[in-house]
This record gives structure tokens, sequence and C-alpha cells, in this order.
């Protein structure tokens, strides 16, 4: 049996959920006429006490429809170092939205309101004027940690203060609510922009939901078709995600029960120096004495993947198609690495 860790992406479709899209009423959503995408789009913007939102083919196209839509040539977006959005998404920010990053250091992938009153630039003639800040949660490569409202209320705060927009790339946001117990609606009123992923730890082949206010959704529509992303009878997808929204969030809590284990597991293995602190479904481990490429291939001897994840890391995922009885498995083959 071979054991997927790379990423929470991997999973297929449930009996449940393709069942869900079999039977979708579905119609040409470029025409705005898709019934299951317009429900789906209320259901998260409602959910977030958003006033609008946009589904969309992925979360890079998400994140970049807002960078696009909160900065331009000679703005900046300050973001930590590590984030998808400047990390990941094939250097979009510079080649969408013709803009600069301020990129900032952090404990686990984290900012803090400090951090960013320290790294504004003004409107000034030498600046590049700084009108966005992103935060990502769950922090995708600070090993899924997690910030909790308290943390982003000062960041809003500020950003208020110096008319500059907030955007959440919460790709995870679902595994950080689950384990903080916080309400969508009181992570909604602290940003101008979310995007959530629907292919993720929810299970769906594909998707991801930009959330914003009516003005922003609607100029986001027209950004969305510029990168090519107006989908047609894209109720069949949108179909899985109403089904993932109403099945697969609570159940994240089993993701991150494996994922609290595996960590355990790996902090005892002698090719291992550091684990971070696993708060939600991933787990990153420091390795000594071998290199990432070499105990990725013995990993893959015993059937078992994950990725690398910088210079002397590698990342495991548990996810929807990762079950107890591949936990113990897991277990069994690392014993012999
Ligand atoms: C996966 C991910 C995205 C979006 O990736 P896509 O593959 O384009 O859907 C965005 N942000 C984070 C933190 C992610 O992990």
């Amino acid at each position: 049996m071979i054991i997927d860790l790379r990423s929470d992406t991997v999973t297929k479709p449930t009996k449940g959920m393709l069942e869900a899209m079999w039977s979708a009423q579905v119609g040409d959503d470029v025409f705005g006429e898709d019934p299951t995408v317009n429900a789906l789009e209320q259901k998260l913007a409602e959910m977030f006490g958003m006033e609008a939102g946009l589904f969309c083919p992925s979360g890079t196209m998400t994140n970049q429809i807002a960078v696009k839509l909160h900065t331009g040539p000679q703005k900046e977006v300050i973001c930590h170092k590590y984030s998808h959005i400047y990390l990941y998404e094939a250097g979009g920010i510079m080649a969408n939205a013709h803009a600069s990053v301020k990129l900032l250091e952090g404990v686990y992938g984290k900012i803090t309101a400090q951090d960013v009153a320290d790294n504004i630039s003004p409107d000034d003639v030498h600046a590049c004027e700084t009108s966005l800040v992103s935060l990502e949660n769950t922090m995708n490569k600070g090993g899924g940690s997690i910030y909790t409202l308290e943390e982003v209320k000062p960041i809003k705060t500020l950003c208020d203060q110096h008319g500059i927009k907030l955007h959440l790339d919460g790709a995870r946001l679902f595994n950080s609510l689950v384990v903080t117990g916080e309400s969508p609606k009181d992570w909604g009123v602290q940003f101008d922009t979310i995007s959530i992923c629907l292919s993720k730890g929810l299970g769906c082949p594909i998707g991801s939901v930009l959330l914003g206010t009516k003005a922003d959704i609607k100029r986001a529509r027209k950004i969305r078709k510029s990168f090519g992303g107006g989908m047609r009878q894209a109720g069949y997808l949108a179909a899985a995600a109403i089904y993932a929204l109403d099945h697969h969030v609570d159940r994240l809590t089993e993701d991150h029960a494996r994922s609290k284990v595996i960590g355990q597991m790996l902090e005892k293995h002698h090719l291992v120096s550091e684990v971070f602190p696993v708060m939600t479904n991933i787990v990153i481990a420091r390795l000594q004495g071998i290199s990432p490429e070499d105990f990725l291939s013995k990993l893959a001897d015993k059937g078992i993947k994950a990725v690398k994840f910088g210079k002397d890391q590698v990342r495991f995922v548990t996810h929807l198609d990762f079950n107890d009885e591949m936990l113990e498995l897991f277990g069994e083959r690392i014993k012999e690495i």
C-alpha cells in the first residue's frame, strides 16, 4: 500500500461527493447562470459575513486576483518571506499585478503588527507605497501554524489607520478554525478579501473561493476573466464544494490527530533533529545526517511519499484519504529506515 503524504491535494472525491456532483443543477457561469456556483459563492460569503464570493479554479488564482485588486505598479504588498503568494505562485505578484513585495521574517511563518508597523512604505516620491498586507492561515511553510484572532486584530487596526488593505490566504483556514473554535464571521470582519481552498483538506477535486465586498468581487470577476478563469458549467465542481462544506469540515480534527502522531514518531527518529510544533495537518521535520533527497528515496522504497521542504527539511500532510491503518503502517515502516 502506497502512503501518500505529499499534500492534502492528493485526495479523490468520495462517493457522496461524486453523487452530489452528478446531480448538480448547472448553467453557464460566465453569464452568471449556474445556480450551483451562485449557491456556493453565497453560502461561503454568508458563512464569513462577507458580501460576495467568486469561485475560481485554484487558490493561486484567488490570491493573485486579490493581489491585483489591492496593489498595482509602484505599490507594494507586505508578507512573510515564506508566504505562498510570494514563494509558490510562479512570480505572479510581479507578472500579474506588477507590484513590489516586502518580505518579513517571523517565527513559524507568522508576522506581528509591530513587524508590519516597522515596514510600511509611505506615499513618498522615493518609495513604493504599501497598499496591501497579506497573511496566511494556516501557514504552510510554518508547519501548519495558526494565527489567532487576537494576533490578527492589531494588524487590521494598523492597516485601517494607514489605508492599507488586508488579505488572507486562507487555503487552510478551516484547519485553523476547527482548532481554535473561532467563528468564520469573526474572521470575515478582519479582512478585505479572503481566499479559501476547497481542494485541500476539504477534499474537492478543484476550486477556491475569493470573498470580499460586492464592488471588489465585481472587479475580481473581470480579472478572473482576463486570467482565463471564467468557467462554464462549473456547478458540477461547486456541488463538490458545497458537499465538502457540509461534510468535511468537522472531520479535519481527525487529520490533526493523525499528524500529531506522525510528529511524535518522527521526533524519535534517528535521522530527524527537530519537528516543528504540529498544530494542524502539516508536519515539517528537520533532518540530520541525511539529505532530503536521500531521506525521501528511503521513504519511497518503503512506499511512503513526502516532499522536500527546504534545504534540510521534509513535509508530510495528512488528509481525507489517509486513515488509521495507514498511520500504523507508517509507524512500522519508518522504524525500518
Ligand atoms: C495550496 C495553497 C494555495 C493555492 O494553491 P493552488 O494549488 O493554486 O490551489 C494557496 N496558499 C496556500 C498556503 C496553499 O497551501
